[in-house]
């Protein structure tokens, strides 16, 4: 990335972490993804369950390794034999001390908008893990909750193709979305996080002036 596009993002960035901050979020920088790893595992002590949502940024930026340590106490969705054993691994995530996702999209007006197929993630952002950690590459910005929405939407055949759902918006020849009604459907559930006036800083943002996931 060219500096006038980093210097360009950083300035929509930091525009964005005062909207956040006055919705009561936290707001951090981070220069790059491995400064937002550090940042990130600086925030969780060790002995901390960790939930968390599934999302490519939490793998590009290494996140998830780790998290894997054994300092910390994952709970790990990823490592289950059957379905209800993935199941019960999500309902364990609202007991959580730290979850921690990535966003679909996030608003200049201060809103993250996220899209799921069984709500776990859209859900524990809103309620449950006592500390929620969103990290977001500058991709996921938008200017408005309605843009944010279009985005969340415009992904959702990705997302449905990555997690292997035979979604008909994500077969080798379509994305585009049909409003299906599949079994697997990838958008049954939608949350919007306006913010956290009740519980100050429970969700901490994380920007970084890179594309992360999508
Ligand atoms: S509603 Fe169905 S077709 Fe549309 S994006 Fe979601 S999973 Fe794909």
């Amino acid at each position: 990335m060219d500096a006038t596009q980093k210097w360009a993002n950083e300035r929509r960035i930091r525009d964005l972490m005062k909207v956040l901050e006055e919705n009561k979020f936290n707001a951090v920088y981070a220069e790059n993804k491995d400064e937002a790893r550090r940042i990130v595992m600086d925030m969780i002590p060790e002995g901390s369950t960790i939930a968390v949502g599934g999302s490519v940024t939490l793998n590009e930026t290494g996140i998830l390794d780790e998290i894997r340590k054994p300092e910390y106490k994952f709970i790990d969705r990823y490592n289950t034999k059957t379905f209800e054993e993935m199941l019960d691994k999500y309902r364990e995530g609202y007991f959580a001390d730290i979850m921690v996702s990535s966003t679909n999209a996030i608003t200049m007006t201060g809103e993250l908008v996220n899209i799921d197929c069984t709500g776990n993630r859209t859900s524990q952002i809103v309620f449950g893990p006592k500390k929620v950690i969103i990290v977001a590459g500058v991709n996921k910005i938008v200017d408005t909750l309605e843009e944010g929405m279009k985005r969340a939407k415009k992904i959702a055949p990705m997302n449905a193709r990555r997690i292997t759902h035979k979604t008909p918006c994500a077969t080798d020849d379509n994305i585009k979305c049909i409003n299906c009604h599949d079994h697997a459907r990838v958008c049954n559930v939608t949350s919007i996080v306006t913010g956290c006036h009740y519980f100050p800083g429970r969700i901490t943002v994380v920007l970084v002036p890179e594309i992360l996931g999508y």
